[in-house]
Parts: structure tokens; C-alpha cells; sequence
């Protein structure tokens, strides 16, 4: 019996987890001819497009950009009638992740390839967050779980690698889209003062939503909370204040833990300050 031909694939996704993943197959499994690919919403952070390339550089490969030929606005106004993506619609990872991953993979299996999709799940988190293959011949490998890596692990590998974390962990805890409903109000203060124009960018649709018949009143930051409420400087300072306050019961929680004053970068620890999974909700083919 033939056995059918395979083609190797690593989705990246501007996260740590991934690129750490596309070196350590690099550097520990060279025989594996891996198709590197990143699926472009084109709203992406400018860190994740710098952060990819110095990944290619490294890789000695190029990273596939792949979309869908729908940006985001068209996607919006066209399919989803103005309605915002939100944790309850994620209509945005489905259309701008997702389908276009499945489409690019559906003309390796209609040329009879197995396919092997490379997922950067670790040992110490549950295996069941894997994408779900749609095909017989889609095939999950999680070399990570499978090779006993955790969390700390991933760090050493972008590291030792020379790349290190990418660079919007100065003061975002996540990649995806600017506007990604994930992030946090700290996180929403810090992309107005780092990158206005992005912000206004997101108001943008907000705006556009307001203008709609139906009168919807889900925004960005949830229900009744327009971007908007972020130009009032007492607001912001408020966010500010809090998260610190979050960042000392968190720092208190450690010392007891360790008995040692140690630094804290709080993107690197955002889930864990506000008591959430790791993650806090968000689509692993988004941010991992
Ligand atoms: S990063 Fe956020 S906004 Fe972008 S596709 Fe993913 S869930 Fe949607």
C-alpha cells in the first residue's frame, strides 16, 4: 500500500508560544520541511509584522502571509451588517483565522497530502485547546506537550534563540488585531498613548455601529462602554490606578509564595494579576 505524501505546516500567530515552537522544530527536527505560514487580519500590531520578520530571518524560511482576499471592513459591512465581533460572535478568528487556513490547506488535500498542522500546546496546559481538524487527513502534532515543555520553557527558547519576546510585551500582554476585545482597559489606555492613530482607528467602528438603525450598543470594551469614555483623563487615570492596585495584590501573592521580592513584568503575567486563565478567554489561534 502507497503511503500518502505529507505536508508539514506551523501557523504563526505573532504570539511567544508559536514562534517559539517554529525554532525549536528548527533547531531539533531539521529533517522536517515545515510550511511556516501567518494568517493576516491586516489590523495586526506593528511589533507582530517586525517580530515576524526577524522570525523569518532566523528560520532562514519565509513566513506564508495568508488571508482571505476580505479585510476586516469589508467583512464587516458586507457580511456581519456592522455587527462587532465580540467574545460571544467571534465571527472575526472564524473569518480571518480560521477559513482562511482551511482554504489554504484544502488544495494540499485535494492534491492527496496528508497534512500535519503543528500546534504550539504545552505540557502544562490542557491538549483539548488544539484546533480541531476538519479532515481525515488533517492531522494535530503538539511537540511541545508531546516533549514535556512548559510555560518557562518557551521563554528560554525565544531567548537562547537570540529573538526574545516580541516587542509589544513593553506593554501589551497579547498579539491579534489592534482593536481585539480581549485586551484588557489598561491595555486599551496604553494603545491610546502609544499608537493614537490606531485608537482613533477602532473608534472608527465604533462610530459606524452607532449609526446603525438597530441602535446596537455593544462596543469594543462591552456593553454601554464606548472608547469614547477614554478621553476623559480621570477615567483614565482610574484604569491606571486599579491595575496598579491588581499588581500589588499580585506581587503580595508571589512574596508569600516565594519569600523573595521579585520583578514583575505584568504582560507577561496579565492573566494571573486579574485572576483569569491563561489566555482570559481569548483563541489560541489569535495569540499563542
Ligand atoms: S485577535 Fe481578537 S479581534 Fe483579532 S481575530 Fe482574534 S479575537 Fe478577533
Amino acid at each position: 500500500m502507497s503511503e500518502k505524501k505529507q505536508k508539514h505546516v506551523l501557523g504563526l500567530s505573532g504570539g511567544k508560544d508559536s514562534a517559539a515552537l517554529a525554532v525549536y522544530m528548527r533547531d531539533n527536527y531539521p529533517e522536517i520541511d515545515i510550511d511556516y505560514f501567518f494568517t493576516d487580519t491586516g489590523k495586526e500590531l506593528p511589533e507582530v509584522y517586525d517580530f515576524l520578520n526577524d522570525l523569518e530571518a532566523y528560520l532562514g524560511k519565509e513566513i506564508l502571509r495568508i488571508d482571505e482576499g476580505k479585510d476586516f471592513d469589508y467583512l464587516l459591512t458586507n457580511e456581519f451588517n456592522d455587527f462587532l465581533p465580540s467574545p460571544q460572535q467571534r465571527w472575526c478568528t472564524i473569518q480571518m483565522k480560521l477559513v482562511p487556513f482551511e482554504k489554504w490547506v484544502q488544495k494540499f488535500l485535494d492534491e492527496g497530502y496528508e497534512i500535519i498542522s503543528y500546534v504550539a500546546i504545552r505540557a502544562d496546559e490542557p491538549t483539548r485547546e488544539g484546533y480541531i481538524p476538519t479532515h481525515d487527513f488533517l492531522k494535530v502534532k503538539m511537540p511541545f506537550a508531546e516533549d514535556g515543555l512548559i510555560k518557562k520553557n518557551i521563554e528560554d527558547i525565544l531567548e537562547s534563540s537570540g529573538l526574545g519576546l516580541p516587542k509589544y510585551y513593553e506593554w501589551r500582554s497579547r498579539s491579534g488585531c489592534t482593536f481585539c476585545f480581549f485586551q484588557r482597559k489598561i491595555e486599551w489606555v496604553r494603545l491610546k498613548e502609544r499608537y493614537p492613530d490606531l485608537f482613533e482607528d477602532a473608534k472608527r467602528y465604533e462610530k459606524q455601529i452607532g449609526q446603525t438603525p438597530s441602535g446596537k450598543s455593544y462596543f469594543w470594551m462591552g456593553q454601554d462602554t464606548p472608547l469614547e469614555t477614554l478621553e476623559d483623563p480621570k477615567r483614565i487615570q482610574e484604569i491606571k490606578d486599579d491595575h496598579e492596585k491588581q499588581m500589588a495584590r499580585y506581587k503580595k501573592r508571589m512574596r508569600r509564595n516565594s519569600l523573595i521580592d521579585i520583578e514583575v513584568i505584568d504582560t507577561k503575567v496579565m492573566d494571573e494579576i486579574y485572576d483569569q486563565e491563561e489566555g482570559g478567554g481569548a483563541c489560541i489561534t489569535c495569540y499563542k
